[in-house]
Order: structure tokens, then C-alpha cells, then sequence
């Protein structure tokens, strides 16, 4: 029966996609999105090419239309979060342009409230309860970290002293518990009000360095490590599960033409990374024998979270609007390929 569970879960990865609604002020809404189906269905329209022909239709997991809350989504993805505390590793991302809606979905908007609370602070909370409710059978410790990759290079965003800047090594092969940045500052959450303090020091973390002409969060990745351990009370058998929940840089082409020195350097590290992503997570879901793991940071510290017995979930955002069509269209070929 194991066996037949490893063998259904290898390769399991899941594409939901989720389209911004127009913003407030963003004038007339020219949109792409033709339609939203129940089924996962999505059907874009090219805007230079009205009709029939210049239709392109796809299938997801899951498609949200534009009005889906915060709520709803997270409670699609509970089960997956929740297999944390059976011991499974799991990976969540969110991809896409800058300005489609990844740190709406993944943390939620500046100074959200708590109905408009993203993934990470509904899955840290959820975890936390959950392990509450279990106490006695199961106890569990939960662990957070928070990091940073920026041009290759891994940072902590729960650090005390972040002016430091201290690069990090991620271990070339992750341990037993699952760490792959020892490194990294670790903090256990006990209570709600944790999770908020945790997540409120790592974004104004994230937001340090950034200059008003570089928004640096949409030139790096930002990870949230849930270190899940559980002692089962009647056994003494100890499992371990992580969480990584990632709000990736902006997937968007820089003109090389038009960007030198720092500029072009981020461009080609997040190509390098994102573009590593789409190959180990091909791989997995063509089940090659090589996993090309070691081709960039990220792949390297999500190791463990991805193949084997991990669960992948990756949100596809979009902007709704024409102008972004050709970004559009190289996110959901970037999707197609991987799903
Ligand atoms: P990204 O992180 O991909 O650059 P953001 O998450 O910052 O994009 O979203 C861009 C803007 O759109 C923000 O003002 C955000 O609050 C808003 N936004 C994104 N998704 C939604 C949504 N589903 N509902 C309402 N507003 C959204
Ligand atoms: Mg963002």
C-alpha cells in the first residue's frame, strides 16, 4: 500500500491559476481573459488578433475567475498544507510578472487584515492550531524561517541586524529534519500573534536596500521555511515535514538592449533561477532520471521539497489587461510546460 502511495505521489505537481482583477483608476479594462471555467479551463484572446483565431485555450488544476477571496483559495490548498503534519514536504509557489498578483496571493496586500490574510500567514496559522488540537497524541514543534535570494545569493530576512547583509550556505544535502540553510535564523511560533510578528519583521526585511527606483521584492525570491516536527505520544516515533511557500521575482523579459550593470545582472540571475525551476520541475513531471537540481540557488534550497514524496503547488499569476498580453502568454507557456 506504501508503495503504491509513494508511486501515486511521485511527480505530484499541481498548476492553479489565478487572474488580478483591474485595479481601481486603471482606466478602460481591455481585458485577455475570455474565459474562466469551472473545469480549469482558461481561454485568452490575443488583442491584435480579434476573432476566433486569435484564441489560445489551456487547462489548469484550477482556474480563478477575478472575484475568488482570499479565503476560498486557501481553502483549496488546506489538505495540501495540512500534509505537513504527516510528515510530507511541500513546495507552493507563485510565478508570474510584476504586478499580477503573487504577494496578494502568498502574503496578501500592505497591511492586509485578516480576511485578506495570503497564504503564508493562513498556512502558519492553520499549522500552528492544527498542532494545538493534537497535543498529547502528537506534539509538535513549529519552526519558521524566512529568506531571501537575490542575484544568487541567500540572505535571512529574520535576522536582528539585516544591515549585515551575511550571505548563506545551503547544505548540498539537506538533513534528516529537513534544513537546507542552518544558518538562517529559526524562530518557533506558539501563538497567532507570532505568526504576525514573524511575518511582519521579513517583508520590512524584505523591503531593506530597496531604493525608490529598484523595488528590490520584485527582483528576488522570498521564502517562508515551515519546519514542521511531531513525536507521536504512544510510539516515540518522530516525523518531520517543511513547508516552503515562495513568492518568486517578476518573470518579465528585460529589453538587454536597454538595461546595463545592476539591472542586467539581477535580469540574468532571475532568468537563470526561474528558467531552473521550469527544468527540475519538467523533469519531475516527465519523470527523467536526472534532476537538474544544482543549476541555481533556489532549485539547490527547495531540494527536498521538490520530487520524491513532495507536493508541488504552483499558482500562475496573471494581469488581466492587453497590454500584457505577450507577458501573459510566456507565463502560461512557462505553466503549460511544467503541468
Ligand atoms: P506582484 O507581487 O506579482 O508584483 P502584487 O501582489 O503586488 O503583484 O499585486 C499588484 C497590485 O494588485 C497590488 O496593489 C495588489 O494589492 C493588487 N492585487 C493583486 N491581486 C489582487 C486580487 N486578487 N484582488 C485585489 N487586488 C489584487
Ligand atoms: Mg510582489
Amino acid at each position: 500500500k506504501l508503495f503504491n502511495e509513494l508511486q501515486e505521489l511521485k511527480g505530484n505537481i499541481r498548476v492553479f491559476c489565478r487572474v488580478r482583477p483591474f485595479l481601481p483608476g486603471q482606466g478602460a479594462p481591455d481585458t485577455v481573459v475570455e474565459h474562466v471555467g469551472e473545469d480549469g479551463e482558461l481561454v485568452v484572446t490575443n488583442p491584435t488578433r480579434p476573432g476566433k483565431d486569435g484564441l489560445r485555450q489551456f487547462r489548469f488544476n484550477k482556474v480563478y475567475s477575478t472575484n475568488a477571496t482570499q479565503a476560498e483559495v486557501f481553502s483549496d490548498i488546506k489538505p495540501l498544507v495540512r500534509s505537513v503534519l504527516d510528515g510530507f514536504n511541500v513546495c507552493i509557489f507563485a510565478y508570474g510578472q510584476t504586478g499580477s498578483g503573487k504577494t496578494y496571493t502568498m502574503t496578501g496586500p500592505d497591511g492586509a487584515s485578516e480576511e485578506d490574510w495570503g497564504v503564508n500567514y493562513r498556512a502558519l496559522n492553520d499549522l500552528f492550531k492544527i498542532s494545538q488540537s493534537r497535543k498529547g497524541n502528537i506534539n509538535y514543534e513549529v519552526g519558521v524561517q524566512m529568506v531571501e535570494i537575490y542575484n544568487e545569493q541567500v540572505l535571512d530576512l529574520l535576522s536582528d541586524d539585516i544591515s549585515q547583509k551575511k550571505t548563506l550556505g545551503i547544505l548540498s544535502t539537506t538533513s534528516q529534519n529537513g534544513i537546507a540553510v542552518p544558518d538562517a535564523s529559526m524562530y518557533p511560533v506558539t501563538s497567532t500573534s507570532d505568526v504576525i510578528t514573524l511575518m511582519d519583521i521579513g517583508l520590512q526585511n524584505r523591503s531593506v536596500g530597496a531604493t525608490a527606483m529598484n523595488e528590490r521584492s520584485s527582483r528576488s525570491h522570498s521564502i517562508v521555511t515551515v519546519h514542521v516536527r511531531g513525536k507521536d505520544m504512544k510510539t516515540g516515533s518522530v516525523l518531520y515535514g517543511n513547508l516552503h511557500l515562495v513568492d518568486l521575482a517578476g518573470s518579465e523579459r528585460v529589453d538587454r538592449s536597454e538595461v546595463k550593470g545592476d539591472r542586467l545582472r539581477e535580469a540574468q540571475h532571475i532568468n537563470k533561477s526561474l528558467s531552473s525551476l521550469g527544468d527540475v520541475i519538467f523533469s519531475l513531471a516527465s519523470k527523467s532520471s536526472h534532476i537538474p537540481y544544482r543549476n541555481s540557488k533556489l532549485t539547490q534550497l527547495l531540494q527536498s521539497s521538490l520530487g520524491g514524496r513532495a507536493k508541488t503547488l504552483m499558482f500562475v499569476q496573471l494581469n488581466p489587461d492587453a497590454t500584457s498580453y505577450s507577458e501573459s502568454m510566456s507565463t502560461l507557456k512557462f505553466a503549460e510546460r511544467v503541468s
